[in-house]
């Protein structure tokens, strides 16, 4: 037998190329059909399925104690002779199914309970608690595997662009203070800083922006934002954005190379993708809120299309927002200039309801699949933008003196956008859901069901944290 321990593993799909060979084949038992003697069991690797023929006859003795046990789910390594098929066994819809595979051994590494559901179709029907519950085993179904590697194409290709035009990756704290960028915000508590807390970032925004100050020029990350916002159903309190910034642009420079940057990307990962409309229409805020009555219009002219893409830019937003409180509050970023033309006005705090902000949003199919905008990078119209927000001169050196120190330093005109991941993908891929388009995500709820997160923590931990419980 020293021959079999000597093969090298073979996937699945390679093994068409393999015809008449002997192949060592690892994977998961896709399912089982017995025939009289014969036995036929579907191999799954991540690469494809393989029918895999059981004849007792054939097989070692471990292969016939094993071909008794074996069941859907078991994790198996299978030798054994790769054959052409007869041409009626041969099956069109399967990449293998022009062969079959003779098993000679088979070895056991792990038998499997029968699965909560049924993994060898579609899940999007099964009850979606359960699914997360089980998320390893719903991953392991088709459709999810090949989300997650149409998701991993789609982060490569943002790289491969942003190195390719200069961009260099760096990353910033999670552990850090608020920004305010319109989200309530996750606490985690200091624990060697008794009564203080650290902040999860809902964005990059303050350390892109440093980085700007820093000479970086152009900057880029895969970042992970945290909002704690109430349920909703296509949010989740984590998304990855793809958060960048460039220095010496303007709102045409970023526009361009985000527009090209996702042209390609369809080109390149979805092909048989068709973008309705390249120059990418642009609306100001008004035209949207007047013919579409609301910010992210759907401009599919044929929305049975699966494959139309729509994409369009919203521009021109209201800089500030009547508050609740009677007051201003900002639409989008604090921290973006007003559009040129505006700047007097901001300076001399009036019209402010018309100030206009540089802000640009990407929508995508009726989503919003981006923003950004050219920063306010002089330190003294920044500090209007706080004074017009109703922040005291007190809290304003206290939450931003540090970006208003820095922009006293050199700071060059800058700009940037966060286009996200997960929504983007989640069109790309057809499916309705966020959900369907994150390897662990969270219920609309906001928990964890397979971790069972979050959970209570117990009492000396909260102690070494400071932390007293109000029940
Ligand atoms: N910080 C913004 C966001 O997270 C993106 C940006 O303005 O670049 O939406």
């Amino acid at each position: 037998m020293l021959h079999v321990i000597m093969l090298q593993r073979s996937t699945v799909i390679e093994t068409t190329k393999l015809v008449g060979q002997e192949v060592l084949l690892k994977g998961w038992v896709h399912g089982r059909r017995d025939m009289g003697k014969l036995g036929f069991i579907d191999l799954r690797d991540r690469s494809g399925m393989v029918q895999v023929v059981l004849v007792p006859a054939e097989l070692s003795s471990r292969g016939q104690e094993a071909m008794k046990d074996l069941r859907s789910e078991y994790c198996v390594a299978v030798t054994g002779v790769v054959k052409p098929r007869g041409e009626k066994q041969i099956n069109p819809d399967l990449p293998t199914g022009t062969i079959e595979v003779l098993a000679k051994d088979i070895e056991i590494y792990n038998p499997s309970k029968t699965p909560p559901f049924d993994l060898t179709s579609d899940t999007r029907a099964i009850n979606e608690e359960v699914r997360l519950k089980y998320r390893y085993l719903d991953l392991r179904s088709e459709r999810m595997q090949r989300n997650l590697v149409l998701r991993d194409r789609v982060a490569q290709f943002f790289r491969d662009f942003l190195h390719k035009n200069g961009f260099v990756e760096i990353e910033t704290p999670y552990l850090t203070k608020g920004t305010p960028e319109g989200s309530r915000e996750f606490l985690v508590p200091a624990r060697l800083h008794q009564g203080k807390f650290y902040v999860l970032p809902q964005s990059p925004q303050q350390f892109k922006q440093l980085m700007m100050v820093a000479g970086m020029e152009r900057y880029f990350q895969m970042a992970r934002c945290f909002r704690d916002e109430d349920q909703r159903g296509d949010r989740q309190p984590e998304h990855t954005q793809f958060d960048l910034e460039m220095s010496f642009v303007e709102r045409e420079d970023v526009m361009s190379l985000i527009e090209e940057l996702y042209v390609e990307l369809i080109k390149t990962v979805t092909p048989h993708k068709r973008i309705q409309q390249v120059p990418f229409p642009r609306l100001t805020y008004k035209e949207a809120m007047e013919k579409y009555g609301n910010d992210k219009p759907d401009l599919r002219e044929d929305k049975n299309d699966p494959n139309v893409l729509a994409f369009a830019w919203v521009v021109d937003f209201p800089f500030f927002e009547k508050a609740e409180d009677g007051g201003w509050t900002y639409s989008h970023n604090p921290f973006s200039a007003p559009k040129p033309e505006h700047r007097e006005w901001l300076m001399e705090k009036k019209n402010i309801g018309d100030i206009l902000t540089t802000q640009y949003d990407i929508v995508l199919n009726g989503f919003e699949i981006g923003g950004g905008s050219i920063r306010n990078h002089e330190p003294d119209a920044l500090k209007k933008v706080f004074e017009i927000l109703g922040h005291s001169e007190e809290d304003i050196q206290e939450k931003f003196g540090h970006m208003l120190e820095a922009f006293s330093y050199g700071a060059p005109p800058h700009g940037g956008i966060g286009p996200g991941l997960d929504r983007l993908v989640m069109i790309l891929t057809n499916e309705q859901n966020i959900r369907e388009v994150i390897a662990f995500p969270k219920t609309g709820d906001a928990r964890d069901l397979m971790m069972g997160a979050p959970s209570e923590i117990e009492e000396k931990r909260l102690r070494e944290a400071h932390i007293q419980i109000k029940k």
